[in-house]
């Protein structure tokens, strides 16, 4: 987890990556949408929707820093702020994504009384997350134009949980093939290669947290390409896999 924060850093002192790759979760590609979205973010974004800030690094966590604590009965409360931009139906999508961690996970998203350190949603300029806790108060941003969707909220918030991109993980070049010529120069940061901890679990396809095929595609053809089947789908916004579901209670102990 740290070495991913330290190159995801790195790639943040180079001024690398300011796009995004996300999936409708009807299924249609959401890309071009979401990413036209958060190149007009005013932010500094790392693998297209990961927010750093400038004055610290805050991707580099010290271990047991960057996670979310664990109450005495087993619960890991996560205070959250909600902006009064979004509407009911708006809160209600919010509510039921994270209804999905309290389902199947010990993450507990609650109001926020009068804890230190909470994440605040806001209708921001883009659909972007620190990854894990910061300390403070954190942005996750779904901006009401675009992000409000059940897979894309639970996408967000597993950043704010402490999980990357799948795709970037350590032993990604086993099960998936990156195009590097159909990648817009300006954006291959965010295929660059990590020394993840991967929890002991297989790399996953499924996950919420993969990019789709064409993400961040100059020419329109594919950036990735699982193997050896090409045709298995990657990409998917509708919710957590089971393998992103496990790795929250592994990580969390749960
Ligand atoms: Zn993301």
């Amino acid at each position: 987890m740290e070495s991913r924060a330290s190159l995801s850093i790195l790639a943040l002192l180079l001024g690398l990556s300011q796009a995004l790759y996300l999936t409708q979760p009807d299924g249609e590609d959401m890309t071009t949408r979401i990413l036209t979205i958060n190149k007009g973010s005013s932010e500094l974004l790392l693998e297209g929707d990961i927010l750093a800030k400038r004055s610290r690094n805050a991707l580099v966590c010290l271990y047991n820093n960057c996670f979310w604590k664990k109450s005495s009965n087993g619960l890991v409360k996560v205070p959250y702020t909600l902006s009064s931009d979004f509407s009911s139906s708006d809160a209600t999508v919010i509510a039921n994504a994270m209804a999905s961690f309290h389902n199947k996970t010990c993450i507990r998203f609650v109001p926020r009384t009068n804890e230190t350190d909470y994440i605040s949603i806001k209708n921001n300029d883009g659909c972007y997350s620190y990854v894990g806790k910061t300390g403070g108060s954190q942005v996750v941003s779904l901006s009401r134009l675009s992000c409000v969707y059940y897979g894309v909220v639970e996408h967000e918030l597993n950043h704010a949980l402490g999980f990357y991109h799948e795709h970037v993980r350590s032993d990604r070049d086993k099960y998936v093939t990156i195009n590097w010529k159909n990648i817009d120069p300006a954006t291959t940061s965010n295929f660059d290669l990590m020394n993840t901890k991967n929890l002991n679990t297989p790399y996953d396809y499924s996950s919420v947290m993969h990019y789709g095929n064409t993400a961040f595609s100059i020419n329109g053809l594919d950036t990735i390409t699982p193997t050896p089947d090409p045709s298995v789908m990657i990409g998917q916004r509708q919710e957590l896999s089971t393998i992103d579901i496990k790795r929250i209670n592994i990580l969390y102990k749960c």
